[in-house]
Formats: C-alpha cells, structure tokens, sequence
C-alpha cells in the first residue's frame, strides 16, 4: 500500500537497469505520477521493467515551477515518484529544491534508497579510510576549480569528486598542481556497466596510465582523492611550482625541471611529471 498524498524520492541504477530495488520498482508502478529529469532515459528504465506510469519532466531548469505543479498534485490526493537519470536524486542532481518545497507544506517525503555512483566506488576501492567528503563536481573552469580545491587542501579525510569525461585530465593537472604528484586517486569510471575499471595509482600514475589509453578518458568517472596526512612530505612547494613554470617559458621541459630540482631541492620525478602535465596542457602558450 502506498501512502496517500506522499513524494517518494527514488533511487534508479547508475548504468545496469537491474541495480533497482523490487521497493522502487512497486513504487514506480503504483504513484499517479513519475517527475523524472529526462523523461526518455527513465522512459528507457520504466520499458526494461514494463512500468506505464506517467512522466512529467523535472529538470535543473524548470525545477522551481514543476514544483508548484507536484504540490497541486499532492494537494488533489495524487503520489508521485522523482527519479533522476541515474542515481540518487538530490546528490549531484536535481531534487533538493522540490523537497523542500514539499516538505515545507507538510507533505510526506519517503526516500527509496539505491544507486549512488560515489558510495559505489567507495564499496569497491579498498580505501581503509573510515572518513570521507562527498564534493560532487567541481567547478568546470581551471581557475576557479584550482580555489575550490585550495579550500580542501588541509581536509584529511578521502575527498570524493565527480568528473566528466571532457575534463578530466585538465583536472587532474590542477589536483597535482594543488597537492603535488603523491597523493593517491583511485578511479572508478564506467561503474556497473560494460567497461567499468577500478584504478589506483599516485596522481602522476594516474595522469600518465589515462594520457596513455584515450579509451580509459570515456565514460563517467568518480575520483576518490586521498587527504592532507598521507602527502605532506611529497608535496611540491608553490615556490617549487612558480620556479618550474618560469624556466618553462624559457627553457626546454628536462632542463627546466633539472634548473628547478637544483634551485628548490625539491623530487626531481614529481617535477618533471608536473612538467610533462603542464605541456600536456598547452602551457605557456
Ligand atoms: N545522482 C547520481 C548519484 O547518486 O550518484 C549522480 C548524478 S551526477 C549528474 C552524474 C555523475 O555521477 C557523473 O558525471 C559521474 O561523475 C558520476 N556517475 C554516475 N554514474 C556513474 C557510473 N556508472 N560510473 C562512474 N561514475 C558515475
């Protein structure tokens, strides 16, 4: 039995369409209504499972005015699901706005829990850290992502980032710019589907084995970075970054880095990955 005049907020499989529970399932077949972000991805979802229930769409962009549109639904006795593209809605997706709308009017709000593609990845990484920080995406510009990462910089624990396939190399560069080479990143690209890859390696090994496979630039990816404690030593000072990006202007990449190792004492390999990323990148054009 479904409760009456509820929204229930129901997790849907992040890649394979069988990661539903048979909860989630009953409920999308039962409420009046399904406020869905892509009406034809969860179409796609609702015809592997043979659910007819009707779709509105509910998308970052119309999230405030269809919320107005659930309340009436709510008020004249209707349920009603949200469900995202993938995922648990309200986590790195749209949602939180109608719920709290919903719940301010004094409505049921029932969580269907499921999918989530950073808890996933963390299932699977062997990462012993019992502490963690779910960042969700970064900003998409290199400068302004470069601060949001300044700011994390002296958090300890494991830092959980989700990245598109387009930027992630670029944004690897900034983490090594920001943290140095050392830190470990583990990366879970593709989870439950048919190229999902689990990778673990410092951020440089990391830089290079994604560099080296375009393939393995595919995809949806979660970054689990690991925090402050473990890369303090290793770190490359920002004295250390200035110089190197100096002589880059001038100098040919090994010299550059050979001129900055002599001048900062700092590790030589870090150095020159750090080199070879920032080529990679364009610079000093
Ligand atoms: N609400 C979703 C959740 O609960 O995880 C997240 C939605 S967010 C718009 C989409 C991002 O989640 C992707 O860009 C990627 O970073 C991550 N993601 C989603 N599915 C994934 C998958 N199958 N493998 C790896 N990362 C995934």
């Amino acid at each position: 039995m479904l409760s009456k005049n509820a929204l229930y907020v129901v997790a849907t499989p992040i890649g394979n369409l069988n990661d539903i529970s048979l909860r989630a399932l009953d409920i999308l077949a039962k409420v009046d209504v399904v406020a869905a972000e892509h009406t034809q991805v969860s179409g796609h979802l609702f015809a592997a499972h043979s659910i007819s229930t009707r779709l509105i769409s509910l998308h970052q962009h119309n999230e405030a005015i269809v919320s107005n549109k659930i309340l009436a639904l709510l008020n004249s006795g209707k349920n009603v699901a949200l469900v995202t593209d993938a995922g648990t809605p309200g986590i790195s997706d749209p949602g939180a706005i109608l719920v709290q709308r919903i719940r301010a009017h004094g409505y049921s709000i029932i969580p269907i829990p499921g999918a989530n593609a950073a808890i996933c990845a963390l299932s699977a990484s062997g990462i012993t850290d019992p502490h963690f920080l779910f960042y969700g995406f970064l900003p998409t510009k290199t400068g302004l992502r470069k601060r949001a990462l300044i700011e994390l910089k002296p958090q300890r624990c494991t830092l959980i980032f989700y990245e598109a396939p387009h930027r992630i190399l670029e944004c690897i560069i900034d983490m090594m710019e920001v943290y140095g080479t050392q830190r470990d990143l583990t990366i879970a690209r593709e989870l439950t589907k048919l190229f999902e890859t689990i990778h673990k390696g410092t951020l440089e090994e990391v830089y290079s084995w994604l560099q080296g496979d375009s393939n393995q630039q595919k995809g949806e990816f979660v970054l689990m970075l690991s925090g402050a404690k473990t890369m303090d030593k290793s770190e490359i000072s920002e004295q250390a970054q200035h110089t190197l990006k100096c002589l880059l202007l001038e100098l040919p990449l090994k010299q550059a880095v050979k001129l900055t190792t002599e001048i900062t004492g700092e590790n030589k390999n870090s150095l020159y990955q750090l080199a070879l990323a920032l080529k990679t990148a364009g610079y000093p054009e």
